[in-house]
C-alpha cells in the first residue's frame, strides 16, 4: 500500500464507486486519509423510544418490522419506504424519501439495528424519523472482536453484493460517529466505510512534516494516531473538544498543514530576496518638492510607508511590498514617491490599474503632479486609438517616457520598457499571478497596492512571502460616514433626503449590483431607476447614468461630468466600486445591498465622506431576503474599520469567497480553516521562522520530510517565484 495509490485498493470501493469519487476530486488513499469528517454524531447514549421527544437528535436500539413501499402519487418516478421501529418501549416510524429500493433491500440484512436520527412528530400522528441513518447489529455477537466475525463477514453479501461488513454488537455501535462530505450519490454510511478503509489500511503510511523538537514542545500527536481519532475517536474523548475541531488529534493534522504553509510561503520569499535586484539609491530632494508642491501635508502613515518602499528600493534585492490602506487613506500618493524615486535612478515606473476608468484616474492624478516636476508620463489602455497607444510603446521602449499608467495593456507582448525599475499594481487582488508576473520582470521592484481590507490570517497564507505595509490612518478632515440598512419601503423617503443634499449643492451615488448571467437585467434595473428618478424624485437636477457596457470614453465623459458637478446623482454599476474620488459626493445609496460582500460594501461607502461634510451610506435590501442578510449587512452599521468589516466578512463567507472568484491562489486547505484556526496559524509562523532560522536549506535530516512535501506541493509556485 501507498499513499498515492489509486482508490480501487481500498477497502469497499470497486470500479464504479473509484469513478464515482475520482469525480469529486478524491484520487489516491491520501485524498481519502485527509478527507476529515465535518461533524460528528454523538451515539454514545442508546436511549429508550418512551424517553425521546420531536427535536431530540436520537440513538436507538430496536427491530423493524413492516416495511412498505409507498408509490408516490406526485412524482412519476419513485417511491417512499416506510417502516415500523420498535423496542421494549415503544414503537414510532421510520420514512425514506429517496433510494427506497436500496434501503429495502438493507432492512432485510438483520433483525438488530441501531438507528440515528431526528425525532419529529408523523403528520398522523405518532414520531417518525425521516432518512434515519442505520446500521446493522448483531444478536448475537457480544462486544469482543472475534475470528469467527471476520469469517462471518466472508461469507455474507452485501445487498450491493461486496462483502457486508462484519457487525457490531449494539454496546460497540453505541459510539461517536464521523459524518463526512461526500459525493452526492453515496449513502452516507457508505463514506464511513470507504475513509474507515484507507484509514485502517493506510494511517500508518502518512509521514509527519513537522520536526521532532517542535512536534514535542507543542505536544502534537503522532500522525497516525491522530488520523485514527479525527476519524474514529474514542468513547471518552472530550466532545466539546471535538465539535470545535480543537482535539489534540485535529490540532496535530492542522498545524502540520499550516506549518508546511508557512514554511513554503517563506522559502518562496527568501527565494525572491537571493536574486540581485536595482539599487535605487533614496531621492530626499525630489520628494520634498513634490511634497511641496501639494495643497495638503502628508500624513505620518503615508510618509511612514514611503520610507519603507524607499529603503527597499534602495537595497540590492527585489521589492515585493504589499500596501494596505483602507479607500481614501491615499496611496496614490505613496506610489508616486516611490515612483520618483525609481525615476531619480533613472529607471522607468509603470503603473497598472484593473480598470480603464481607474487607470484614467490615476493617470490625471499623477500628470497633474507630474507637470510641475517635469516628470514625461502618458496613458495606455486598450481603448487608447491605436496611434496613440504606438506612439506611448515607441517612447517606452526608446527610453523616451519615464511613467506610464495603464490596465493589463501594459503587459501584452508589444509593450517594451528600456529600463523599467518599478511596477505599481494597484488593486493588485484583482489580477492573476501570471499577469502580475509578467509585468514584473526578474529583477524590478514591486509595489502592490490593496484597498481590500484583508484580515492578518488571510494575508498571511496569501501574502506569507511579501513585505506588508499598513497605511493605517486617514488625511485629516475624513467624517466617519454614517451608515443604514433601509428596507425599500423607505425609499421614497430617501430620495426626499437626498434631493435636499442635491439643494445644497451636494452630490449622490446610486449603485446597482451587477451580476454577470443577468447583466442585461441589472442593466435593466440601473436604467431605468435613473429614468424614473429623473422625471420624479430627482426632477430639476441632472441624473447621469454609468454602466460596464458604456465604451471607455462615454464612461469617462459621465464621471468627468460628475467630478465636475454637472451631473448631481450618478446611477452606477459597480464599475464605480474601485478608486473613484469625488469629494463633493455626500451620500452613497447601494440598491440590493444583500447581494454584495461586506468588504464591497464598505469599499463603495468609502467613496463619499471625502470632502469634510456629514456623509451617508445607505445600503436598501429587499424584504424577501433572509433575516440573515440583513443582519449581515448591521456589521457596516456598526463599524467603519475596515478591518473589522473584513473580519466579519471572512467569518461569514469563508475565505475562498471573500476575494472573489478572481483571487487566484487561495489555498485549499485539508484540515485547517482560516477563520477557527488563527491561533494555530500565528504558532505555525512562528515556529517555521523559528525553524527556517536555523535550517534555512532544510538540509537537516530532521527537515526531509518537509521539505519532500514542500518540493511537491509547492514545486511548481517556488519556480513561478523564482522568475517573477
Ligand atoms: P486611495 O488610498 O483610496 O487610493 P487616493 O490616493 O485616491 O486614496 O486618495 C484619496 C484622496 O485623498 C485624493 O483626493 C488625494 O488627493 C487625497 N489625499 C491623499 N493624501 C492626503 C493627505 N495627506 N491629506 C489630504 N488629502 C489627501
Ligand atoms: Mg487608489
Amino acid at each position: 500500500m501507498k499513499l498515492d495509490d489509486t482508490l480501487q485498493y481500498v477497502k469497499g470501493v470497486g470500479p464504479k464507486r473509484a469513478e464515482m469519487l475520482e469525480r469529486s476530486g478524491f484520487k489516491t488513499v491520501e485524498d481519502l486519509l485527509y478527507h476529515l469528517p465535518f461533524r460528528y454524531e454523538d451515539r454514545r447514549k442508546i436511549v429508550r423510544i418512551r424517553d425521546v421527544r420531536p427535536g431530540d437528535d436520537a440513538t436507538l436500539v430496536g427491530r423493524i418490522s413492516a416495511v412498505r413501499d409507498i408509490p408516490m402519487r406526485r412524482r412519476r418516478r419513485g417511491s417512499m419506504l416506510q417502516a415500523v421501529f420498535s423496542d421494549e418501549s415503544g414503537k414510532l416510524g421510520l420514512v425514506w424519501f429517496h433510494q427506497a429500493g436500496f434501503f429495502k433491500k438493507k432492512l432485510e440484512e438483520a433483525n438488530l439495528w441501531l438507528v440515528h436520527g431526528r425525532i419529529e412528530a408523523a403528520r398522523r400522528g405518532g414520531w417518525q424519523i425521516v432518512h434515519p441513518e442505520v446500521e446493522a447489529l448483531d444478536e448475537d455477537l457480544d462486544d469482543e472482536e472475534s475470528d469467527e466475525r471476520e469469517v462471518g463477514a466472508e461469507e455474507r453479501k452485501g445487498h450491493d453484493g461486496t462483502p457486508a461488513a462484519p457487525r457490531a454488537s449494539a454496546a460497540s455501535a453505541a459510539k461517536i460517529v464521523p459524518v463526512y462530505q461526500k459525493p452526492t450519490d453515496l449513502p452516507v454510511a457508505a463514506m464511513r466505510k470507504i475513509v474507515a478503509g484507507a484509514v485502517e489500511s493506510s494511517a500508518h503510511l502518512a509521514k509527519s512534516v513537522v520536526p521532532p523538537t517542535i512536534r514535542k514542545k507543542l505536544d502534537l500527536l503522532p500522525l497516525d494516531r491522530a488520523l485514527h481519532e479525527v476519524h474514529f475517536p474514542s468513547n471518552d474523548i472530550d466532545a466539546a473538544a471535538l465539535v470545535a475541531f480543537a482535539t489534540p488529534s485535529h490540532r496535530t493534522l492542522i498545524f502540520e498543514e499550516l506549518f508546511a504553509l508557512q514554511v513554503g510561503m517563506m522559502l518562496r520569499r527568501i527565494a525572491r530576496k537571493k536574486i540581485p535586484g536595482i539599487a535605487m539609491p533614496p531621492a530626499p530632494k525630489r520628494v520634498a518638492e513634490f511634497f511641496a508642491a501639494l495643497p495638503f501635508k502628508p500624513t505620518k502613515a503615508q510618509i511612514r510607508v514611503i520610507g519603507e518602499i524607499s529603503a527597499d528600493m534602495a537595497a540590492s534585492l527585489p521589492m515585493n511590498r504589499l500596501v494596505h490602506g483602507d479607500v481614501g487613506s491615499g496611496k496614490t500618493l505613496v506610489a508616486f514617491a516611490a515612483a520618483l524615486q525609481a525615476m531619480a535612478a533613472g529607471h522607468q515606473v509603470a503603473v497598472m490599474a484593473p480598470t480603464e476608468l481607474l487607470a484614467e484616474q490615476h493617470f490625471r492624478n499623477m500628470a497633474e503632479w507630474a507637470e510641475s516636476l517635469g516628470v514625461r508620463i502618458s496613458l495606455l489602455t486598450g481603448s487608447l486609438r491605436a496611434g496613440a497607444a504606438k506612439d506611448a510603446r515607441a517612447k517606452l521602449a526608446a527610453g523616451d517616457m519615464d511613467l506610464v499608467v495603464g490596465t493589463h495593456a501594459l503587459v501584452q507582448e508589444t509593450t517594451e520598457f528600456a529600463k523599467l525599475g518599478l511596477a505599481v499594481i494597484d488593486e493588485q487582488h484583482r489580477f492573476g499571478v501570471m499577469q502580475r508576473a509578467a509585468l514584473r520582470g526578474p529583477t524590478t521592484d514591486t509595489l502592490m497596492l490593496t484597498a481590500t481590507p484583508i484580515p492578518r490570517t488571510l494575508s498571511l497564507t496569501l501574502f506569507g512571502d511579501l513585505d506588508v505595509s499598513f497605511l493605517d490612518e486617514m488625511p485629516p478632515g475624513r467624517v466617519p460616514v454614517s451608515t443604514r440598512v433601509l428596507r425599500p419601503s423607505q425609499r421614497e423617503r430617501l430620495h426626499e433626503r437626498m434631493a435636499l443634499q442635491m439643494k445644497a449643492g451636494r452630490q449622490c451615488y446610486i449603485v446597482y449590483p451587477l451580476i454577470e448571467e443577468s447583466e442585461v437585467s441589472d442593466l435593466a434595473d440601473a436604467t431605468s431607476a435613473a429614468e424614473s428618478l429623473q422625471k420624479g424624485a430627482f426632477k430639476g437636477f441632472r441624473v447621469g447614468l454609468l454602466h460596464g457596457r458604456m465604451k471607455a470614453d462615454e464612461k469617462d465623459a459621465v464621471m468627468r461630468r460628475f467630478k465636475a458637478g454637472e451631473i448631481h446623482a450618478l446611477v452606477a454599476t459597480t464599475v464605480i466600486e474601485v478608486g473613484i474620488d469625488v469629494p463633493n459626493a455626500t451620500i452613497m445609496v447601494v440598491e440590493h445591498a444583500e447581494r454584495f460582500g461586506l468588504a464591497q460594501l464598505h469599499q463603495l461607502r468609502g467613496r463619499v465622506g471625502r470632502g469634510g461634510g456629514e456623509s451617508f451610506c445607505c445600503l436598501v435590501a429587499s424584504e424577501e431576503q433572509s433575516p440573515d442578510a440583513i443582519e449581515r449587512l448591521r456589521v457596516l452599521e456598526e463599524t467603519t474599520d475596515g478591518f473589522a468589516v473584513a473580519e466579519a466578512d471572512l467569518r461569514i463567507r469563508g475565505p475562498g469567497e471573500y476575494l472573489g472568484t478572481r483571487q487566484a491562489g487561495v489555498p485549499a486547505f485539508r484540515a485547517a480553516n482560516l477563520v477557527r484556526d488563527a491561533e494555530l496559524l500565528e504558532v505555525a509562523r512562528r515556529e517555521a521562522e523559528a525553524w527556517l532560522a536555523r535550517d534555512q536549506e532544510l538540509a537537516r535530516p530532521e527537515s526531509g520530510e518537509l521539505r519532500r512535501a514542500i518540493e511537491r506541493r509547492w514545486g511548481e509556485k517556488l519556480a513561478l517565484a523564482e522568475v517573477g
